[in-house]
């Protein structure tokens, strides 16, 4: 049987989906993926801990959905990952950021509606925030979050304007 990470990769980044659901799935999970970082932002030394399902309605969304955001904030964790490769809706996972490194992964996936989230104010000075942007920057990786967003798309950061428009206009 395929795991929850193959199922959600598969419906995500495969090809079962025409472009028009692909896109609708995309646009669906980066609002959703918003919310819960506005969630995790306002109290970030909380570690929250349960079972995929159970963060999954913790935050108000599916088990796929929720998959798909853990794999995203893995490597953006305190010193350990979930085991994201293995894991099915019963298995025990851990939510506890590292700010440093997930500001800096925020960057390097271009996911500007969420680095310029206002709650990082609270919790990394400005001056932290420009030596980790201007790291990334000069360390020249580009991480794809997802799938490619094309300029014409509507800009995952929920403005309605065009991704060309809006956060995509330096990217
Ligand atoms: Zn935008």
């Amino acid at each position: 049987m395929a795991t929850l990470l193959e199922t959600w990769r598969s419906l995500a980044y495969g090809d079962g989906l025409d472009d028009k659901k692909k896109e609708e799935l995309w646009t669906n999970y980066f609002t959703i993926e918003k919310g819960i970082y506005e969630k995790i932002l306002s109290n970030p030394t909380e570690v929250v801990e349960g079972t995929v399902k159970e963060l999954a309605e913790k935050y108000g969304t599916e088990v796929l959905i929720m998959t798909g955001f853990l794999d995203g904030i893995n490597e953006s964790l305190k010193g350990y990952e979930n085991p994201i490769d293995t894991m099915a809706e019963d298995t025990v996972v851990k939510i506890e950021i590292d700010p440093e490194k997930l500001y800096y992964n925020m960057v390097e996936a271009k996911a500007s509606w969420l680095y310029e989230l206002p709650q990082w104010s609270e919790i990394l000075s400005a001056e932290t925030r420009t030596e980790l942007y201007k790291k990334q920057k000069a360390s020249g990786t580009v991480r794809r979050q997802g799938h490619k967003i094309y300029p014409n798309d509507p800009c995952p950061c929920g403005s309605g304007k065009k991704y060309k428009k809006c956060c995509g206009r330096n990217a």
